[in-house]
């Protein structure tokens, strides 16, 4: 990674390598010369602190220069970065760094009352100060040629099987886990993207980063342009119509979404979304609608699958009309479907690059022959991976299989309807009966849960048609976009019981 970065900052100092747009919409622009000079700089500075190669820097930033700063100093100082979500609540904060404290490792923590980010903050802006007046950090002493030599040889001892980021999944099934990262890991899955989704580029490309770098999906965008050696525009704040209309002026030619961002887009701007070279679709189950919309929108969108655990996506594939929700394993990753049931399907174990070592805070499932087991369901026909759920959200009822992401689908096309949430609700009679929370889109005019529940009759077996559907404004989200399935239990229970009072 940082052989890469400073082989480019060689090459070209004075080209921009990153801008950053901050949340009232102001803009900043960094050099690459200015970048490698900040970066390795606090590299050193953190080192005077008593921060060690194999030690941990706790991160707690929303995405902007500064996240930018410390991710190449880790790779300048041979320490890991802890990825956590800067909306979560320092309590919260706390108990990830401690766990991680009891599984061994030495975390610089930055986030308590102490100011310590502020510290980061000081320090960086004053690098940049001096480096704009043509000095070096005065707390170092030395010259721009030491900086510089220290960089160069940061470069050289640089080992890509060292630890570079500890990054938390999402917590939909359980407890945060915490993946260990290795810069291989993130640079060669970074790789193995780019060949795919830079093929039509000529010349240089353009990456909007709009997903928090406290996500994989996010943090490898800024990996992807450092390997493909493309410039960067990152965003303190999601605004869409803003986004889209910077790409425009900026010539974006890549974007990196989840559902409801690419639903924002289109619905700000759709015309806007055939702009781009790419847009990168992830971080959970396809949406039947938003795919259809984007379709219309002429939008050259890439479904694709992956997970904390592998670096982000193992999987994309271009999505045309022809499309049917298989996508291709990139190049150097092999799939194994353990247990397949008679249609092929069965738990997904994935092997390949981007694949991770384990977790700090768990154990994590392996075959012996090094075989990931991603908790996920899927088939593999024709190297294309097509995925189904995770594996424990199937359901029995009355002896009966139920595969909630089919009734996600089938509501998801019923005109009006924007997004659901399905599981199996407890049922004396039946052991569960599929339950619904839906959101509409918001020009839907109002739909009665009879009319949703006959609009499914016609696509689904009775077995399948949820008795119960709670119809809420806006669907329950973690930070990034992800449906909280906990808190739309909750909310479905609430709706329910209310229902039941006003009767
Ligand atoms: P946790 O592991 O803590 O329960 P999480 O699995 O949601 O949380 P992430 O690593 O952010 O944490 O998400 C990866 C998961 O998202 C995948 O394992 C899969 O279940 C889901 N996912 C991602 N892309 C797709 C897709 N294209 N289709 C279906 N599911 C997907
Ligand atoms: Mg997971």
């Amino acid at each position: 990674m940082i052989d890469i970065f400073e082989s480019t900052a060689q090459l070209r100092p004075e080209a921009v390598f990153f801008t950053a747009v901050d949340r009232r919409g102001n803009e900043t622009a960094y050099t690459y010369r200015q970048t490698r000079l900040i970066a390795s700089q606090l590299a050193r500075r953190l080192r005077d602190k008593g921060v060690f190669p194999g030690d941990a820097v706790a991160v707690d930033l929303p995405n902007g220069p500064m996240y930018v700063f410390l991710a190449l100093a880790a790779a300048y100082g041979g320490f890991a970065l802890v990825a956590l979500n800067h909306r979560l609540t320092d309590a919260e904060k706390l108990t990830r760094v401690l766990e991680l404290e009891r599984a061994g490792l030495r975390v610089a923590y930055t986030v308590d009352a102490a100011g310590e980010p502020k510290l980061f903050e000081a320090v960086c802006n004053s690098l940049l100060r001096n480096e704009r007046a043509g000095r070096v950090d005065d707390s170092l002493g030395g010259s721009v040629e030491d900086a510089i030599h220290f960089a160069e040889r940061a470069a050289h001892v640089f080992d890509s099987s060292h630890r570079a980021l500890i990054m938390f999944t999402s917590g939909t099934t359980g407890k945060p886990k915490a993946a260990e990262l290795t810069w291989g890991n993130l640079v060669e899955a970074s790789k193995a993207s780019n060949r795919v989704l830079s093929g039509r580029v000529r010349g240089r490309g353009l990456w909007q980063a709009v997903l928090p770098f406290f996500h994989v999906g996010g943090f490898q965008v800024l990996v992807r342009s450092v390997c493909s050696r493309w410039p960067l525009r990152i965003y303190e704040r999601f605004d869409a119509a803003a986004v889209l209309r910077d790409a425009e002026v900026m010539h974006a030619t890549h974007i990196s979404v989840v559902d409801k961002m690419l639903q924002d887009m289109l619905n700000a701007r759709p015309s806007a979304l055939a702009q781009y070279e790419c847009v990168l679709l992830g971080g959970g189950p396809l949406n039947a609608k938003t795919v259809a919309r984007a379709l219309e929108a002429g939008g050259r969108v890439y479904a694709s699958y992956g997970m904390t655990e592998t670096s982000s996506q193992v999987a994309n594939t271009l999505i045309t009309p022809q499309f049917t929700g298989g996508m291709r394993l990139l190049p150097g990753y092999s799939a194994r479907i353990v247990e397949p049931d008679a249609a092929g399907f069965g738990r997904l174990a994935l092997r390949g690059p981007g694949v991770f070592g384990g977790y700090a805070n768990a154990r994590a499932p392996f075959t012996v022959d090094g075989f990931f087991l991603t908790g996920d369901t899927a088939a593999l026909h024709d190297g294309c991976l097509y995925v189904r759920e995770r594996t424990g959200d199937m359901f029995i009822s009355g002896g009966e299989n139920v595969y909630p992401a089919e009734i996600v689908d089938a509501l998801v096309r019923i005109p009006g309807v924007a997004d659901a949430y399905v599981f199996g609700l407890p049922d004396a009679r039946w052991g569960r009966r599929p339950a619904a929370v839906v959101e509409l889109t918001p020009d839907a005019p109002m739909i009665s849960t009879r009319a949703l529940r006959e609009a499914l009759s016609q696509r689904l077996s009775k077995l399948y048609v949820p008795e119960q559907i709670s119809i809420v404004d806006e669907l329950p989200r973690s930070g990034i976009g992800k449906i909280d399935r906990a808190a739309c239990e909750a909310l479905f229970h609430e709706n329910i019981d209310i229902r039941r009072v006003v009767l």
